[in-house]
């Protein structure tokens, strides 16, 4: 049985399936939809005062981090950048103690803390691995490059040092 459902109820069911960043940008066209119901049953001079009116009123709705969002969409959402932020490196090295969080079989957890690095543990960068608190750990070079080498292989390894 399909059940009618009403604009709001679409809307609501529509916003479940897509991203959380297009949130601010269907508000903003839901606004304008309402402005464009109103304006159908008016003619001529009505219509350009109420829509003057209306459409300052609705953007009032809209709050101004909504806006700015819409305008100027962050890099980070629309080109996929290896930048870490600061609050998650300061994150990632408080949660591994300052320390390389690789664990070992059989040694147990690695205690090096010089020569940190970032690593894109669960998923590579190369494989669409994000910069999040998750994907991301704090490792040593020595079990940075082991990681490299248990991805892509020795080869991979070679490659690069022959270019350096
Ligand atoms: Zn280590």
């Amino acid at each position: 049985m399909i059940e009618k459902m009403s604009d709001d109820k679409l809307l609501k069911s529509v916003l479940l399936e897509v991203k959380k960043e297009l949130f601010p940008k269907l508000k903003v066209s839901k606004k304008i939809l309402e402005l464009l119901n109103e304006l159908q049953d008016l003619t001529g001079e009505d219509q350009t005062k109420l829509l003057e009116v209306s459409l300052e009123n609705k953007l009032k709705q809209v709050k101004k981090c909504e806006l700015k969002a819409i305008l100027r969409p962050s890099p980070i959402q629309s080109v996929r950048s290896r930048y870490i932020s600061q609050v998650i490196k300061r994150k990632i090295r408080k949660r591994a103690n300052y320390t390389c969080e690789h664990v070992s079989m059989h040694r147990g957890r690695c205690a090096e803390s010089r020569n940190l690095e970032f690593d894109h543990h669960i998923i590579p960068y190369s494989k669409g691995g994000k910069n999040t608190l998750e994907n991301l750990r704090l490792v040593c070079r020595n079990h940075n490059t082991r990681q490299f080498v248990l991805d892509f292989g020795t080869e991979s390894l070679e490659k690069i040092t022959q270019k350096n």
